[in-house]
């Protein structure tokens, strides 16, 4: 039945953003991963070119509606806490391979997935934002984007929780916290994840989150291999495991993603917080750490190029 829900999801991203993709091109840039329709797709060969590959069409080929993209990431309170852009739009010149759209919030806020980074490569999804009121992850979005991996393939999303991000909210409108929603999936956003994660079938999943500043693994070796790297890197001394919450109606995303697809490893990144104001319901863990911006920035830096060193070998 998801799946049907899913299916139908689809056929109605085809059908708002047909302007945006012809079927070859949706098939095509959908590159092995059938059932993705992309929202609008990266040109990397300029109209004349296309015209006399492609004899008997006049029409030109599709164009990133870059003005609609960046629209469609909504604003919320990391876009406002006065240490200038930070939000979780694309503020690069760089474009991504593609864009889809894989499912809709409650409030039908569509949920997006960028493609970047070598294609065929090993495949690593990061889940940019989970929590609405945590912003420091944006920093992290915000570099792979201004530098995409040489030696993976990247599923970016940029933000699971657009909802949250305009209300400055940990949990999505209907109140559900998302990172504890793994099993019982009640949330429109967890559905759609578990969707993509079969679509995708990533080799690791990266959350990442804020203020708590540690690093865990979950699920196996790969995991706790980019695990240790990062943890090594940043001087951080410990790698923690991402835990498992034992009651099904507390679960954590990574645990669904681990029963969606049987084995589905994941590394969990806390940042540290860069403003008081990101998610005040933290401030008494024990882990909760408050740094200068330009700190965080500098790890995120740090956070980029061991990902991208930690698939080197495999390339
Ligand atoms: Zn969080």
């Amino acid at each position: 039945m998801r799946r049907n829900g899913f299916l139908s999801i689809l056929i109605v991203a085809c059908l708002c953003f047909v302007i945006s993709c012809s079927d070859s091109d949706a098939s095509k840039n959908a590159d092995g991963v059938e059932g993705l329709i992309p929202v609008s797709t990266k040109v990397d060969v300029d109209i004349d070119d296309t015209e006399s590959s492609v004899p008997g069409t006049t029409e030109d080929p599709p164009q990133t509606d870059l003005a609609q993209e960046i629209d469609m990431v909504p604003l919320g309170m990391c876009d406002s806490l006065g240490y200038g852009e930070i939000g979780f739009r694309n503020q690069t010149d760089n474009r991504p391979h593609a864009v889809y759209k894989f499912g809709e919030t409650e409030q039908g806020l569509p949920l997006l997935i960028e493609k970047w980074g070598l294609r065929d490569g090993p495949r690593v999804l990061v889940i940019g934002q989970v929590h609405g009121n945590e912003c420091s992850p944006g920093l992290l979005v915000d570099e792979l984007r201004r530098s995409p991996p040489e030696n993976f393939e990247l599923w970016l999303i940029p933000t699971l929780n657009p909802e949250g991000l305009i209300n400055g909210a940990r949990a999505n409108s209907l109140g559900i916290d998302l990172n504890r929603d793994g099993l019982t999936r009640r949330a429109p956003e967890t559905r759609a994840l578990m969707a993509i994660t079969k679509l995708v079938k990533p080799d690791v999943t990266v959350h990442v989150h804020s203020p708590l500043n540690w690093i865990g693994y979950f699920n196996g070796s790969l995991a706790f291999d980019i695990g240790k790297q990062l943890v090594d890197e940043l001087s951080m001394n410990v790698l923690y495991t991402a835990g498992k919450r034992s009651s099904s109606s507390e679960a954590f995303l990574w645990q669904g993603q681990g029963e969606a697809v049987l084995g589905s490893q994941s590394i969990l990144i806390e940042l540290p917080a860069f403003s008081d104001k990101e998610a005040p319901g933290a401030k008494q863990q024990r882990f909760y750490s408050l740094q200068d911006i330009e700190e965080v920035r500098q790890m995120v830096a740090i956070i980029r190029d061991s990902l991208d060193a930690s698939f080197a070998v495999s390339k």
